[in-house]
């Protein structure tokens, strides 16, 4: 019984069960019985959709209760800003909650006051490096996702985010929560936690994989599906799925959705395409009139191609999901999915990590995956594909979930069938002897003030997973003393004796560079880039920073090389520091590849329109926004960095990311920079004669209203942030030329 549970807030259980919650579910019983509420670390590996949050929840607000404040770590933004909702609900009763993204140089002074923070780990780690006081004040630790420390690129920061925030605080609860892992015994070691490792779910699962004409399910049982012509597996398995389970002329089993997991987003958009077509016959007018209006929202959102797209899709039922979708798309394709109105969603597999959306059925179309590095299609790890199989089953509706992989052989029926279907979870391996990670985590950890000599560095390791699972003494020593030696050649840190003793401090570059969060490389990158830079354009810049490590680049597709190698000359005196020969192949087709990048960001700054760019780089809108953020945030660094150094191009700096900021040449950024009016009003203002903040706070009103196209709210909310003495439009006739 909920109302059994110790040292939470008294108000909490009528809460929940006016949520539907009434009772615990076995595993959070358990954690319960762990103590959870009362202090306790806690590894929980438990399936996906098995109320793993309720448990976090319980966690936390017996913290707070007791005058503690708990932090919640999720690995993706777009998960922050959901937690936080969901915590929300709390504040009627007085608990207050905080996220905190965006900015990695600042303490978040103002979450100091916060009872629950929701934060990226990266931003965790950003706010240990700029010595966030209220850091020592946490009570208890949330971990979402923690299996993710296995992963190369994010989890190093995980792993040493945990090891920092306990060993400035050695009391403090961690409640770590993991999809169902093959060793978290191992973790909890590792977080001297209680441990609860179950495989219950609320809603039974039944796996199995497609082949020939029928459903194989793990149970030994089959299914027949009715196919028409010679229709692809998924689009019989959809219609199948949406059909009502007719049995003596009576319904036993309304229709459902499906959810279908592909591993492109190209393979996403077209299988949404084909799909709805499959799906559009069995809607009725009521559901095609809802679809259409939401279509219409999916238009209203933005004027690109994939908007259109995906209202095409969603016209019909069908939609597709992956990280390039803008956040507005995508909160209005989980809400028609969740309403039921549309049938099918086409995802990649970011939408199996954390956001809730339960479905009938779940189709794992594609099991493999394009790997540059790996050279080739890779098998999904079992992890990934069980989080997606997890995902099958809305509890309370209904009566057990399905999830499917497609085989197009016997041999492949079995191979599917071992590899996946009985598959025991895999293990999680910590990543952070990588030298990336380690050059980072060094600095950072010097800078901060957490180690001050080699032996305290190697002690401070000896409390991360690494250590705890590797058998390999040597290693973790040898990577350290090559980082260290990285680190020193490049004037980040400074090695002094003491007596006998060795010290080691960050220097002021170092200092720096880690409350910027830049990995050391791209600082060295930058640095070397703009020390003899006078002038930097715009382009040598972007490009400058799309070549360092903490940029996600574009990849050059085949005949690129060609094309780009003639831009390269044809900007040759633009672009900053040392160029690879074209006989190193592969350094050469990064530098190139950067190059594209810098030209995406370059056709932004130059006021391309968005759609152009969608089309001319092969990427969605959302790219565009994340590749313009990092952009800003790499040059806003490469400012601090020139101003730091003394260089005299720092102004120049300034100038190119205000341009990629706000996506507009130079002489619209004083515009642009006014709040609302962005960079296609900045444009039409500027082409009416108004150029610059000043002269649009002084403007005649009427110009400015014909300028905005005759849009009398908009031109008097521009007016008003530009500080104009009366902006009310009353009074102003529209321009009769205006369009309406
Ligand atoms: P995950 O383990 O993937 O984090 P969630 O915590 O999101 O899963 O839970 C999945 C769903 O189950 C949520 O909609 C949640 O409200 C519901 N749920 C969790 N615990 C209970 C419970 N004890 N009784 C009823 N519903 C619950």
């Amino acid at each position: 019984e909920v109302s059994d549970v110790p040292a939470v807030p008294e108000w909490l259980p009528g809460h929940l069960d006016a949520d539907g919650v009434e009772s615990l579910y076995p595993p959070q019983a358990a954690a319960v019985e762990a103590g959870v509420t009362e202090g306790e670390s806690l590894v929980a590996s438990i399936p996906t959709a098995s109320g793993k949050t309720l448990i976090a929840t319980l966690a936390m607000l017996s913290a707070v209760k007791r005058g503690g404040k708990a932090l919640y770590i999720v690995p993706l933004r777009a998960l922050a800003s959901e937690k936080k909702a969901e915590f929300e609900q709390f504040e009627q009763y007085g608990v207050d909650v905080g996220v905190s993204t965006g900015n990695y140089d600042s303490d978040g002074e103002w979450l100091a006051k916060k009872d629950i923070i929701v934060a990226t780990s990266e931003k965790v780690d950003s706010l240990v490096r700029n010595g966030a006081p209220w850091l020592a004040q946490l009570d208890c630790v949330v971990s979402d996702e923690v299996h993710l420390v296995d992963d190369p690129t994010r989890g190093p920061t995980l792993e040493v985010t945990l090891a920092k925030l306990r060993s400035r605080n050695p009391g403090l609860q961690i409640v770590a929560l993991s999809a169902t892992i093959g060793n978290a015994g191992e973790l909890a070691d590792w977080l001297d936690a209680e441990l609860v490792d179950s495989s219950w779910r609320p809603i039974d699962l039944r796996k199995g994989v497609h082949f020939g004409q029928a459903l194989h399910f793990d149970d030994g049982t089959q299914e027949q599906l009715s196919v028409q012509g010679n229709e692809k597996p998924t689009a019989a398995i959809v219609r199948d799925t949406l059909r009502d389970t007719v049995e003596d002329g009576e319904t036993v089993e309304e229709g459902g959705s499906t959810l279908v997991f592909v591993n492109s987003r190209r393979n996403a958009e077209a299988a949404a395409r084909r799909l709805a077509n499959v799906v559009s016959p069995e809607l009725d007018g009521d559901e095609l009139a809802a679809l259409a209006d939401v279509a219409d929202e999916i238009r209203d959102v933005s004027d690109t191609e994939t908007s259109d797209d995906l209202a095409d899709a969603v016209e019909k039922g069908a939609a597709f999901h992956h990280a390039g979708l803008s956040p507005g798309h995508r909160e209005l394709v989980e809400a028609a999915f969740r309403d039921r109105l549309v049938k099918c969603v086409c995802a990649t597999p970011t939408l199996a990590a954390g956001v809730n959306t339960p479905s009938r059925r779940v189709v794992v179309r594609d099991w493999r995956r394009y790997s540059g590095d790996a050279g080739g299609m890779q098998p999904l790890s079992v992890l990934e594909v069980h989080q997606m199989m997890g995902r099958a089953g809305r509890p309370g509706m209904d009566p057990y979930g399905e999830a499917l992989l497609l085989a197009s052989s016997h041999d492949e029926l079995d191979e599917l069938f071992e590899r996946y279907v009985w598959a025991d979870p895999d293990p999680v391996q910590s990543k952070l002897a990588a030298e990336p990670a380690m050059r980072t985590h060094l600095l950072a950890t010097v800078a901060s003030g957490f180690a001050d000599s080699r032996e305290t560095l190697l002690s401070f390791l000896d409390g991360t997973l690494y250590a705890a699972q590797t058998d390999e003494q040597g290693r973790l020593e040898r990577v350290t003393d090559d980082m260290l030696a990285y680190l020193e050649r490049n004037d980040f840190i400074e090695r002094t004796r003491e007596g006998d003793a060795e010290r080691l401090t960050a220097t002021n570059l170092g200092h720096t560079v880690s409350r910027l969060y830049l990995d050391p490389m791209s600082a060295a990158t930058i640095i070397d880039g703009i020390a003899d830079a006078d002038d930097p354009s715009a382009l040598g810049l972007y490009h400058l920073v799309s070549r360092t490590p903490d940029m996600y680049q574009l990849y050059l597709r085949s005949g690129e090389r060609e094309q780009y190698t003639q831009i390269a000359y044809d900007h040759e005196t633009e672009l900053l520091g040392a160029q690879p020969s074209e006989f190193e192949e592969s350094r050469f087709e990064d530098w190139l590849a950067a190059l594209k990048t810098a030209r995406l960001l370059d056709d932004w700054a130059s006021e391309t329109d968005e759609d152009r760019i969608t089309d001319r780089y092969g990427v969605g809108p959302g790219d565009i926004r994340g590749k313009v953020d990092t952009a800003e945030w790499l040059l806003g660094a490469a400012e601090s960095l020139a101003g730091e150094r003394g260089f005299g191009n720092v102004q120049a700096i300034r100038e190119a990311k205000k341009r990629v900021q706000y996506g507009v040449r130079e002489e619209l950024i004083d515009l642009a920079d006014v709040r609302n009016v962005g960079r296609k009003r900045a444009r039409r203002l500027y082409e009416a004669g108004i150029e610059d903040r000043d002269q649009l706070r002084n403007a005649d009103k009427s110009v400015v209203l014909a300028a905005l196209r005759g849009r009398e709210r908009t031109a008097e909310t521009v007016l008003e942030h530009a500080g104009h003495p009366n902006p009310e439009m009353a009074g102003v006739t529209p321009d009769p030329d205006a369009e309406p």
